[in-house]
């Protein structure tokens, strides 16, 4: 391939032009390689979040950034594959119950996952509080459990993406990741290359969610099934609510907890109604004739919950991790339970411990918040509204001062206006 000079692409976009191919083919390849210094491929970021990209460039730097590692072949798994992708949420635990049961229904679900950083949970790392079970796997592992048991939850090779590795940590220190261009070839990078057929974006709204505005959450949907429909993978996206945490769990160990309570057919009704949502999108993607409610209902989720489990070395029935120290929050107003901010239940569970600092820090599989009530609930002077747990008491009076303002209680009898949970449904053309 030609060479460009960088700061000739950098001061291309800073002028408000569009990238060719081969300029975008050249700047991805070159970075990765470390042959385009760090601050070079900072301004021409900076210049993309300022300017924005086409649907062209976004196609092809989405391309370009798959180019950069392997892509996965799934053709040998003999089941239809379809994948889910939450865009991040507080509580979001709904890969764990999803995956086994989209596998019940019959297809494949290669879930390629990551670690929690920041007020957003790790799929990992609530997986990682079962008592054996593994992240990492093979390719030749993971295509067999997909092949027997119909899911995988596993950590992503190093090999998948690396550019976008490389490009995501200096988006996180140089104020650029909230390019719309940038998360959407991001994410979908990382899903093209996993070589799934079929793909549901869980894009969420709210001070929960990386995006807090519909309008802009819409479009990151739009652009992602866009980028989808051009690499030849069916996507859809829900617009989903993360104003408010997702179910009562909001940590490691308790979010693991939530989820089997789902699979053996409780559970809060939020998680029940986001998980079957998000399920008959998926078999409906990957042309399976299935009614995810029913096979819910009838325990073979579970069945490929434990199977799944099992599979990477866990042991489904282990109890799991308890808290050293727990420390309750009342109320101390009575009405009815307005708000309770998303964000702020994030950031607490990530201060005791859920969550963590840097890459390199290990979460404590105990730690987290049970939310003892939601909006339209009715409180009394005195009564719990969160259960906080740790193995470190120190971390305590952090975390309850992110809680202070968490919850809003309104005059008794007055009424709540809650956005749906599903908010909108985006579809390929
Ligand atoms: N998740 C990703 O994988 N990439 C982004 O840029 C943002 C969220």
């Amino acid at each position: 391939m030609s060479g460009f000079a960088a700061v000739d692409v950098i001061t291309a976009k800073r002028d408000r032009g569009e990238l060719s191919g081969e300029q975008i083919d050249w700047v991805i390849g070159a970075y990765t390689r470390g042959e385009v210094a760090e601050e070079q491929m900072s301004a021409l970021l900076m210049a993309i979040l300022l300017n924005g990209m086409t649907g062209a460039e976004i196609a092809h730097w989405t391309t370009a950034m798959i180019n950069s590692g392997i892509r996965m072949d799934l053709s040998r798994v003999g089941r239809p594959t379809v994948d889910k992708h939450s865009t991040g949420g507080v509580g979001d635990k709904i890969s764990l119950p999803l995956a086994p049961l989209v596998a019940a229904c019959g297809a494949a679900v290669p879930q390629l996952s990551g670690r929690g950083l920041g007020h957003t949970g790790g799929t990992l790392d609530k997986m990682e509080s079962i008592a054996g079970w593994r992240a990492t796997m093979s390719p030749a592992e993971m295509i067999a459990q997909l092949s027997s048991v119909g899911a995988v939850i596993c950590a992503a090779s190093a090999d998948l993406a690396p550019a976008d590795r490389k490009l995501y940590a200096l988006r996180d220190v140089t104020g650029t990741v909230e390019s719309i261009p940038m998360i959407a070839a991001s994410i979908m990078s990382k899903k093209i290359a996993e070589g799934t057929a079929s793909l549901v974006l869980d894009v969420k709204v709210g001070s929960g969610a990386f995006m807090k505005d519909a309008g802009r959450a819409a479009e990151l949907a739009r652009t992602m099934v866009e980028l989808g429909a051009r690499a030849g993978v069916r996507t859809s996206a829900l617009l989903t609510d993360m104003s408010t945490p997702l179910g009562r769990a909001v940590g490691n160990a308790v979010e693991v907890a939530e989820s089997v309570e789902v699979l053996a057919g409780g559970g809060p009704t939020d998680v029940v109604e986001l998980t079957v949502a998000l399920a008959r999108e998926m078999v409906a993607l990957a042309g399976l004739d299935a009614d995810p409610a029913a096979v819910l209902a009838s325990g073979r989720a579970m069945d490929s919950w434990r199977a799944m489990v099992a599979a990477q070395g866990g042991d489904p029935d282990a109890a799991l991790p308890t808290p050293r120290y727990t420390e309750q929050v009342a109320a101390d107003e009575a009405g009815v339970i307005q708000r309770v901010d998303a964000l702020a239940v994030g950031v607490a569970a990530w201060r005791l411990g859920a969550g963590r600092e840097r890459r390199e820090h290990d979460v404590q599989a105990a730690a987290g918040i049970l939310c003892l009530v939601t909006p339209g609930d009715t409180v009394t002077v005195g009564q719990p509204l969160f259960e906080l747990h740790t193995d470190t008491a120190d971390r305590f009076p952090a975390a309850l001062a992110d809680l202070a303002g968490a919850v809003v209680v309104g005059r008794p009898g007055a009424v709540v206006q809650r956005p749906p949970l599903v908010m909108d449904v985006i579809r390929q053309g």
